[in-house]
């Protein structure tokens, strides 16, 4: 007889992984006992080794779905015999390393519950169990226990209680778990925040049908909601939400997504993953979908019901919902009660309910790429997850990202924690959403964090963040960011080549990049290509008014007398000035820019509404042809100005503007393709690394990525976080590891 000590660190509370040990035990007829500690999870186990054998290798392999184990240590001791095996109460321990679990979404075990009218919870909208429920959006502190959850004012009722101690329910240390007799409860509140005594659900089906707007309390914030084949009420949310042409995300059971939307098995797979994201869609042509949805896209987001309140919801309509995140233009989502009232211009009755959610977390959402998740957005379901990075830090970095689409990330050890999607800076709530999340992710891990990494941009509110807590800290330049994240990411110490084209980023020549070849690894990386400095008239202006560029670019090109046929309607002549007397029109070299000019030539689009928009708009008209333009290089410079030269050419031909926006894509591919053969002579690398919101266009990403494989390199993708600004702060702390490193911290 032998007995072990065990420590088992990862997410390995709150997602049933305690009763699982139990059933364990018992099998193998082992004694002893398993608690929860600030570590994971200390088990006791005593009984003949062989059995143990059996017992861990079953711990390793057969673990419960939502636990993820990170480390399992074990040491022989001397205890006392031991008569059975027990599940004993949780304590607090000075160091943290337990993950607490993403809100996951609701489970079959849970929704045949749900609809079963014998059950005792039938259609109680709270429904969950140990591998379903909100965790990360309730918790406040650690241990994971109910009482550091937002659902510790709620008293199990008897029945509940049963299922909560006992080891072998699927609700044993379910901490949310709850009933219509002791749980949360949902209520209907008119446009006064008046509460509404009718019957909920028949309730919230009428205004629906009526095409109501209606603000629906989710697991990680509000959502705004109305009936998606209403076109009058999709176009009335945009006007109160003073949206521009931003696609909003939907929300129906999987037949409805079948009516509308062409599904492969890669992309159906995600929809019912545990996480739930909103997945990008191609749109069929027979949708009934208004086009007010998504303008001028061949895509939609759609994502499954999640929790059961959705469930509810859904199962007794007939259409699919427009779910967006209840805000005020580019804030964080709107998740406190308190606060309702701030959206009263938007919603016409709200939907919610008296569970608190302690902290936001918006929807994920995600693209399916070769068979595997290419994200966009990374939050709920995913985050707080952290991911293994290939270096190991002694010190606790921080990464304060972009400030645009931030999130931020602590490296520690070789883990990196990414924080959920916060939103783009340049407004009081996004920051301090960002000091509540950060304050949050050090409690929940006990972290200190001793060193810090911001963007190189002078102006950045990430970096004002960072100077006004005062930790050492460095800047960096935004596109070795983007390249050090995509290496970290995909585990990759070698050198690489990457090409990170993007939308704009602060230069160390006070540039604006966008549109650059590097050459290193984490430690260092040579700038070795970039795009032909171009002046943006009016910087962020002409990001905007995209048509400024289009004329800097007819300029640059050498074709200053075609302005004047191009843009007729606009006033030209002063953004000609500007670029000729350089009057606030920084340089810049961004691919980014570069597709918005060309939208804007194309008469595509001449304004952004939103960021991308004249480039997705680009990508979504292009029809297959083998042409291509050419870029030039010369001394390390890319030129497109024959580019420009042949597209007015093409025009002047009357040659379908599809099939010159798909000429431009094939030139970029064939652009990167001539640069890795150069490079190849010279080089020895095998990684071609490609980062920056511009590969968000999966035309351009899938021109390339086979191409990089037919000679036999390997492109590396992100995989884990967005290809955009969100993998920024990964790369700020890898670039801060290294510099720690140099410099003998
Ligand atoms: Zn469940
Ligand atoms: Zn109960
Ligand atoms: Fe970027």
């Amino acid at each position: 007889m032998k007995t072990y000590e065990i420590s088992v660190k990862g997410i390995v509370q709150g997602v049933g992984f305690r009763p699982f040990v139990f059933r364990c035990a018992k099998k193998y007829n082992l004694n002893g006992f398993i608690k929860n500690d600030s570590s994971g999870v200390f088990i006791l186990i005593q009984g003949d080794e062989k059995k143990i054998e059996d017992f861990l290798n079953e711990l390793n392999s057969n673990h419960p779905p939502r636990a993820k184990i990170i480390s399992i240590e074990r040491k022989i001791i001397d205890y006392e015999e031991m008569k059975d095996f027990r599940i004993i109460e949780s304590e607090k321990k000075e160091i943290v390393s337990t993950y607490i679990s993403p809100d996951i979404a609701t489970c079959d075990d849970c929704l045949k519950e749900l609809f079963d009218k014998n059950d005792r919870r039938y259609l109680y909208p709270f429904i969950n169990c140990t591998n379903c429920g909100p965790r990360f959006t309730i918790t406040f502190g650690i241990p994971y226990d109910r009482i550091n959850t937002t659902m510790s004012i709620f008293k199990m009722c008897d029945e509940c209680e049963d299922e909560y101690e006992d080891p072998l329910s699927r609700r044993f240390h379910a901490q949310p778990n709850a009933c219509y007799k002791c749980g949360p409860e949902v209520f209907l509140l008119d446009k006064n925040l008046e509460r509404i005594s009718c019957d909920w659900i028949e309730r919230t089906i009428e205004l629906l049908n009526k095409g109501k707007i209606l603000m629906i309390k989710g697991i990680g914030g509000y959502h705004i909601a109305c009936d998606a084949y209403n076109s009058d009420a999709v176009k009335e949310v945009r006007k109160r939400k003073r949206r521009g042409n931003k696609p909003f995300a939907l929300m129906g059971n999987i037949e409805m997504i079948k009516e509308n939307c062409y599904l492969n098995e890669c992309e159906e797979r995600f929809l019912k993953s545990p996480q739930a994201p909103i997945v990008l869609l191609k749109k069929r042509e027979d949708s009934k979908i208004p086009e007010e949805v998504a303008p001028g896209t061949d895509e939609l987001g759609f994502m499954l019901p999640y929790t059961p309140l959705h469930h509810i919801i859904i199962k007794n309509i007939n259409f699919p919902i427009l779910l967006t995140s209840a805000n005020i233009s580019e804030e964080t989502i709107l998740y406190e009660d308190e606060r309702i009232d701030r959206l009263k211009d938007i919603f016409d009755y709200v939907l919610t309910h008296n569970r608190k959610i302690f902290i936001w977390n918006e929807d994920s959402v995600v693209r399916c790429f070769k068979g595997e998740i290419y994200p966009i957005r990374i939050s709920r379901g995913f985050v707080p997850e952290p991911f293994k990075v290939p270096i190991f830090s002694d010190k606790t970095i921080l990464g304060a990202g972009s400030d645009l689409k931030n999130a931020f990330c602590i490296l520690k050890g070789d883990y990196a924690f990414t924080s959920q999607y916060i939103g783009d800076m340049g407004n009081i709530e996004t920051e301090n959403a960002f000091y509540k999340a950060l304050e949050h992710f050090k409690r929940i891990y006990s972290l200190n964090i001793d060193f810090a990494v911001c963007d190189l941009h002078p102006e950045y509110i990430t970096g004002n963040i960072i100077s006004k807590i005062g930790i050492p800290h460095i800047k960096v330049q935004h596109h070795r960011a983007h390249f050090v994240s995509c290496l970290l990411e995909n585990n990759i110490l070698d050198d690489a080549i990457g090409f990170i084209f993007d939308g704009t980023g602060y230069g160390e020549d006070n540039n604006i990049w966008g549109g650059e070849v590097f050459y290193g690894n984490i430690f260092n990386q040579e700038r070795i290509y970039h795009l032909n400095y171009t002046p943006l008239p009016g910087g962020e202006e002409g990001i905007y008014n995209n048509w400024r560029y289009g004329i800097s670019l007819l300029y640059q090109s050498g074709f200053e007398k075609e302005v004047e046929n191009f843009y007729r309607d606009y006033e030209y002549e002063i953004i000609i000035q500007m670029i000729k007397k350089k009057l606030n029109s920084p340089l810049t070299s961004s691919i980014g820019r570069l597709f918005d000019g060309v939208s804007s030539l194309l008469n595509v689009c001449h304004r952004n509404t939103y960021e991308g928009e004249a480039a997705i708009r680009l990508e979504k008209i292009a029809k297959r042809t083998e042409d291509h333009y050419e870029f030039l290089i010369k001394d390390n410079v890319i030129f497109y100005e024959d580019v420009i030269g042949n597209i007015l050419f093409d025009l002047k031909n009357g040659t379908e503007k599809g099939y010159i926006s798909f000429k431009f894509h094939n030139g970029l591919s064939d652009l990167i393709l001539k640069i890795i053969k150069i490079e190849i002579e010279k080089k020895n690398f095998s990684y071609v690394v490609l980062s920056g919101g511009v590969f968000q266009n999966s035309l351009l990403l899938n021109l390339i990525y086979d191409r990089i494989k037919e000679i036999k390199l390997n492109p590396v993708i992100h995989r884990k976080l967005p290809t955009n600004d969100q993998c920024i702060s990964l790369g700020q702390t890898g670039i801060g590891y290294a510099f720690l490193r140099k410099n003998h911290f």
